[in-house]
Formats: C-alpha cells, structure tokens, sequence
C-alpha cells in the first residue's frame, strides 16, 4: 500500500472549539464545515465539532448528510435556496437558510412549507459578494416578517478584510447603522479572524472555520502560537534515496541544483495528493520528528527532501507533510497560498484514518 495518509484527530477539533469560546466568551459558536469539513471529512469534523452550537456548510446535500448521520444541531446554508424543490427538503430537515437576493424571498413567499425555516438575512457591508444593500433592509424585512414559511429570523454580515491592515472599521459600523433600527435581533459577523482580532464584532453568534482545523486565518501568525492544534496531519515514508554530486539537478527541470554532495529523500506524496506544486525549495518538511526541506519540484506522485543533515534517516522512515511538527501555515506561505487551500484540496486518493487523541 502507498504510504501516504491524512489523519484527523478528533481531540484537536475539541481542543479549537474550546479555544474559540475562549475567545468569544459571551456567543453561541456556529462550526463552519463547508467544503468537506474545509477538507477533513464532513462527518469527521462534525464529529470532531459536535459541541457546537449549529453548523454551517454550503450545499442542501452536506446538510442532508449530517442530518441522516444523526446531528441534530441547527445547519445554516451559507449561500442559501438554489431552488424552490430544495426549499421543501430543507423545511422538512429542519434547516436554517442565507436569504442575500430578492428572488430568495419571492421563492420563500411562493411557496407553502411543512415547517417554517429560520432565515439569516445576509448584508452587503462591502465584499459585493453576497448579501442585501443595507437601504434594502428595511423592506427585505418586511417581507420576511409577513411570509409564513419564515421562522426566526438573524442578521449577518461577512467582512471582506478581517484578516488585513484594513480591518473591519468601516464595514463594522455601515452594518451596525443599518441594523439600528431593528435592535431586536441577533446578529452574526465574526469569521476566524474577526474571533481573534475584534471582539466588539462577536456578536450572538460567531462564525468559525478555519480556526476549529487548527490552522491560523492571520498572516503573521501561525495556528499553534494562537493556541490551536493542527487536526489534520498529512504523513508519508521516503520510499527511495539518491546520492547525488555538486552540479546535480534533482527532479523536472533541475529546478533545485546541488552545490555540494547531498542526500536526497523520495517521498511519496505529490501535488496529485494535494500537496501544493508552487511550494518553494526550502518548504519545511519533517523526516522522522527532525526538520528539513523540500529540494527541487514538487511532481504529480512524488517530492524530495534534503536529507544531507539526517544520515540516519532513509526508505522507510515518516514523512510529515503538515501537522504538528509543520504547520500547514508555514507549508502555505512558502506556496504563496493560505492553508484553507491545501487542506481543502487533500486528493479522494489519500486515505484518512480518525483517530481521538488527547
Ligand atoms: C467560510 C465562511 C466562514 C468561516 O470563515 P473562516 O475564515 O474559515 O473562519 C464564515 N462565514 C461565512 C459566510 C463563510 O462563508
């Protein structure tokens, strides 16, 4: 069997939840598990995160899978009603939906449903993704309130620049003027890096991703130094070793020339596993607990590692990718990408093991 795995570590999702509510003492902790559990597995992390208060994932099928898994919780779709069919599926699961856009609530007020749905109505403070003008609010309500599919209902916003220089200033206040006169709601603003960097803006109810998988949504920052623990770890073997001379190239294109002897390590583990293709030569990569680096291209089934200081070290030996001796931050950065992309791009091929441990 190829030696590559993806383990996911049900105590380190326990662990960022608690983090989280640490961080944000005073809301309810919405656990956003779009996108396959941001790549671990949509039931592992539900698992993981079933302390949550509710769950937000994207589609009405993610949705529809933890509900036949036996979760319970309250599950918002972030982008909402693709259609009125699905409109019947999601009241009879007892589903919380986005309302952005008008053909949302004509949808809703066309229909007759089982149950009526609690609503989060979604507004514009400035990503021009998704989301109501905040001038809008006022009538969106108004057909809301009067529309008997519609239960509860909760404002939310999402902020384009969290996570920059920028902050959420400007984005915060348009969206707390234009909820002012509608005080009697609860409301939900906070990402990961709204958690971590403005309290003023937790609200009732914050919304964390990529915070709960260990992984840190600020720059400058890695997921350990901010208390979390990586609930992924991606791990291999070296399955081959080369000696090579001052004036070698190793892998396509030479791209990593050796100026001196060298040991190189083949790993089994390429971009077709995930692992990112643009990850620079010096990328961080541990070989049996001790620290080395990535030489030379990633390839589609393999990569190389200098393992020129390691003489100990050869077939057979792990390999961890990312985890808790390489924070996938740091394997991100030298890829020029954030670690939502890597983890969320972790190939059907690799297998995952769950495991639980403390
Ligand atoms: C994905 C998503 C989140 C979670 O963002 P993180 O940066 O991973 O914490 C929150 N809210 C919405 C609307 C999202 O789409």
């Amino acid at each position: 069997m190829r030696p590559i795995q993806a383990t996911i570590n049900l105590a380190a999702f326990r662990h960022n939840l608690a983090v989280v509510r640490q961080y944000a003492p005073h809301s309810q902790v919405m656990a956003v598990i779009k996108a396959n559990g941001y790549g671990h597995g949509l039931l592992a992390a539900a698992q993981g995160l079933q302390g949550a208060d509710a769950f937000a994932v994207l589609s009405i099928d993610e949705a529809l899978q933890l509900r036949h898994a036996g979760f319970q919780q309250p599950i918002l779709l972030l982008e909402g009603l693709f259609s009125a069919e699905e409109a019947m599926h999601a009241s009879l699961a007892d589903l919380s939906v986005v309302v952005h856009q008008t053909e949302q609530i004509t949808c809703l007020q066309a229909l007759s449903l089982p149950k009526p749905m609690p609503v989060y109505v979604k507004i514009n403070t400035g990503m021009n993704r998704l989301g109501f003008a905040p001038s809008a609010l006022g009538s969106v309500l108004q057909a809301l309130e009067s529309c008997p599919n519609v239960a509860d209902i909760t404002l939310m916003t999402h902020f384009a620049n969290a996570d920059q220089a920028a902050g959420i200033d400007t984005a915060h206040q348009l969206f707390r003027h234009s909820v002012a006169d509608y005080a009697d709601y609860p409301c939900s603003l906070a990402n990961s890096a709204t958690i971590l960097r403005f309290p003023q803006a937790h609200a009732a109810i914050v919304r964390a991703g990529i915070m709960l998988y260990g992984s840190s949504p600020l720059a400058d920052q890695l997921g350990p130094s901010l208390g979390l623990r990586p609930a992924m770890t991606l791990q291999s073997r070296i399955i081959a070793v080369q000696q090579i001379h001052p004036g070698d190239g190793v892998g396509y294109g030479h791209q990593f020339v050796a100026q001196q002897a060298m040991r190189i390590g083949v790993v089994a583990c390429g971009y077709a596993d995930g692992y990112p293709r643009h990850a620079k030569n010096g990328t961080p990569i541990a070989v049996a607990g001790q620290i080395s680096q990535l030489v030379g291209r990633v390839s589609m089934d393999m990569l190389t590692v200098d393992l020129s200081a390691l003489p100990d070290c050869g077939v057979g030996d792990r390999v961890e990718l990312w985890g808790d001796q390489v924070a996938v931050d740091e394997v991100a950065a030298m890829a020029d990408t954030i670690a939502y992309e890597l983890l969320c791009a972790v190939a059907a091929r690799v297998p995952v093991e769950v495991v639980d441990r403390g």
